[in-house]
């Protein structure tokens, strides 16, 4: 189930950084498609001279490049192309209220449904992830969770899934003043709070940010290449293309082989 894609250095792994949605948490499951109409519409409709399939193919483009860093950066991007097509757009921060009015209703039910107890935290986190987080708890090992997603949101959603006790109050998230948040400036604040040197990093993701800025400081990138209607299981081949092309050392379906895997990370 585990797939090497670089023989990578064994290194004493210190501490161990992940992403949240499509990584761990799959009640955001489906953004993408969510993110991706409401953009297609909106470009379309200013310019409807080329077909929409074209519109949607190059709105999925610059998504999906995107993905990993905050929300904004999408909309900041939406903002340029309304520009190049003469329309005059909004503030970028007005577009990001409108998509999550979109996504919050796919996904209200799911949210809700966590908090009365309708569904257990096992039905919408990646298979594993748990037990994962626990194995790497008992190894000793900092963990810490990084997501383009409003740090608000994020805290509400790991603590609904039980995730809040593995991180220690390190969970950060995407905040209004977007230019004080990124991944690689957690990754650094990790780094030189704890003394640590790049290679004592391991960074689960399944974007294209979190597995770039973890190869950029030495440390090493598993890319969890989940089918998210499955939770796990199986590959969804486009994100492992996509994260083999970022740098990923390993690609995981899930996290069921993940004792094989942290101890080889961990022990060699
Ligand atoms: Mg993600």
């Amino acid at each position: 189930m585990i797939e090497t894609i670089h023989h990578v250095e064994r290194a004493p792994v210190r501490s161990v950084l992940f992403d949240f949605d499509g990584t761990l948490s799959l009640i955001r499951e489906g953004w993408q498609e969510v993110m991706i109409n409401f953009m297609t519409e909106i470009l379309w409709q200013l310019d409807p001279s080329q077909p929409e399939p074209a519109v949607r193919q190059h709105v999925n483009e610059y998504v999906t490049r995107l993905t990993g860093k905050q929300t904004i950066y999408q909309m900041i991007q939406l903002a340029e192309e309304i520009v190049r097509r003469g329309g005059v757009p909004e503030d970028p921060l007005l577009y990001k209220r409108q998509y999550h009015d979109r996504l919050w209703e796919r996904i209200r039910e799911r949210v809700k449904g966590l908090e009365c107890g309708k569904y257990q935290a096992e039905q919408w986190l990646v298979t594993g992830s748990l037990q994962a987080l626990e194995d790497l708890k008992t190894r000793g090992l900092d963990l810490f969770l990084a997501s383009g997603t409003d740090e608000v949101f994020v805290r509400r959603e790991a603590e609904l899934l039980g995730l809040t006790r593995f991180f220690e109050g390190r969970i950060y998230g995407a905040l209004d003043q977007y230019r004080l948040f990124s991944k690689k400036m957690i990754i650094q604040r990790v780094l030189s709070e704890q003394n640590l040197q790049g290679s004592e990093l391991v960074a689960f993701g399944d974007g294209y940010v979190e597995i770039e800025n973890t190869k950029e400081v030495g440390g090493t990138a598993v890319g969890v290449a989940t089918d998210e209607r499955l939770r796990g299981g199986r590959i969804d081949q486009w994100k492992r293309e996509r994260l083999i092309a970022a740098g990923a050392d390993f690609i995981v379906p899930d996290f069921s082989d993940h004792e094989k895997l942290m101890g080889y990370l961990t022990e060699g």
